[in-house]
Formats: structure tokens, C-alpha cells, sequence
């Protein structure tokens, strides 16, 4: 059987970094499931077509491709934003979720990552991780990646850039961004990404001697 780790959490919380090497660690595929809504949102800015309409965004998710995703491309701030509105309508979210939770069966194990894979995606994981850090670490994070990028930042203005992010994550009718009832919550606020990788690895570890 397949043995899946579920990892949600709000935005640069440094679930990325630890999906990524959980991953590497157990030999399990990767998955950062916001690459989806992002890739979503792109093709639509591309083709210059609407954000607000629900048929056309869920069309053009039904046509990511999950083989292709990559940051780099996706990581652009408009994106963000384009991705978090469209995150907000039902059918966009079934065509995703679909998708995702295929990906989700593939041996010998999967990491997903992203904001309801504990609750709506995969709630039959064995392990589910709620990672979190707050608001005011999460912003400087992103600021000092993006200024370590070479690019300008403005901390404030980051800051609250990550306010309205969670806002509108924790805030829709549809899958909100929560911790599942039997998540184990991380808060990485004081924690190098090394001492929560093992924080995760020995929850993992004592769940797969259960199984
Ligand atoms: O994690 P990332 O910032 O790339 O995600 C972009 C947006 O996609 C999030 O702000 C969120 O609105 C949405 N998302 C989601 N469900 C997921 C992953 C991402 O709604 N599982």
C-alpha cells in the first residue's frame, strides 16, 4: 500500500523545504499542490482570459498536466495572487483535487503539500503535518528570500501581502485552510528547517512501525 505524508500549512511556512526533503528521505514522490492552482492561474493570465469566471478557470484546470510544474515558472507574485482567487471556486478545486489525489496512489509513497491535503485531499493519511510559524516570521522569510534573490522588498508591504494570503485561505466557504483533527502541528517559528525535518521524521517514522 502506498503510504502517504499530508502536509498543510499557510503560506512560507516552510512546508516546501520540508515536503521536499521528506521526500528525498523515504524515496516518495513529491507533490506541492499549490503548483497546481498556480499553473492554473498562469494559463489563464497567458491567454488573457478572465479570473472571475468559474467555467473557464475549471476548464483550464482540467488541463494541467501535474508532470510539468515548476516553481521557477510559477513563482512569479501575480501568480500568487491570481491562484489564491481562483482557489476559491468549487469546480476549480474538484478538477485539482482529483488530479492530486491520483497522484497521491503512485508506490511506494507520496508527499503532498498545500492547504487541505489532511482534510479534503488524502483524509486517510497516516501521517498528517500542520505546519505553521507566524505571520511576522512567514513575512521575513519571504522577504529575505526575495532580497537574497536579488530583487526588492519591502517588508511591511510583505507582511501584509501574507496577512491577506491567509486571510483568504482560512476564509472560504471551501476547503479552508485548518489543521485536520489528528494533525500533528509543527511550528517552525523558532525551528531550523533541520530540527523540524526532525520533528517530521520522527512522527513519520513512529507512524510507518504502526502500520
Ligand atoms: O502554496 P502556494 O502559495 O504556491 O499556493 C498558491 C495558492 O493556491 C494559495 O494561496 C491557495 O489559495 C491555493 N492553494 C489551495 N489549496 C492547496 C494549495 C494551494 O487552495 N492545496
Amino acid at each position: 500500500m502506498t503510504f502517504i505524508i499530508a502536509i498543510d500549512g499557510p503560506a512560507a511556512a516552510g512546508k516546501g523545504t520540508l515536503s521536499r526533503l521528506l521526500a528525498e528521505y523515504y524515496g516518495f514522490h513529491h507533490l506541492d499542490t499549490g503548483l497546481t492552482y498556480r499553473a492554473t492561474a498562469k494559463a489563464l493570465l497567458d491567454a488573457g482570459l478572465p479570473l472571475d469566471d468559474e467555467a473557464v478557470a475549471e476548464r483550464t484546470a482540467l488541463k494541467v498536466e501535474l508532470g510539468g510544474l515548476d516553481r521557477r515558472v510559477l513563482s512569479r507574485h501575480e501568480i500568487g495572487e491570481a491562484a489564491s482567487k481562483i482557489a476559491v471556486m468549487p469546480s476549480v478545486r474538484r478538477a485539482l483535487v482529483e488530479a492530486q489525489r491520483r497522484f497521491s496512489l503512485k508506490a511506494p509513497g507520496t508527499v503532498l503539500d498545500g492547504r487541505d491535503i489532511g482534510t479534503v485531499v488524502c483524509p486517510q493519511a497516516p501521517v498528517k503535518l500542520y505546519v505553521t510559524a507566524s505571520a511576522e516570521v512567514r513575512a521575513k522569510r519571504r522577504h529575505d528570500e526575495i532580497v537574497a534573490g536579488g530583487g526588492n522588498a519591502d517588508y511591511a508591504a510583505v507582511f501584509a501581502d501574507v496577512k491577506t494570503r491567509d486571510d483568504r485561505d482560512m476564509g472560504r466557504a471551501d476547503s479552508p485552510l485548518k489543521p485536520a483533527d489528528d494533525a500533528h502541528l509543527l511550528d517552525t517559528s523558532e525551528m531550523s528547517i533541520e530540527a523540524a525535518f526532525q520533528a517530521a521524521k520522527t512522527i513519520v517514522d513512529a507512524a510507518m512501525n504502526k502500520e
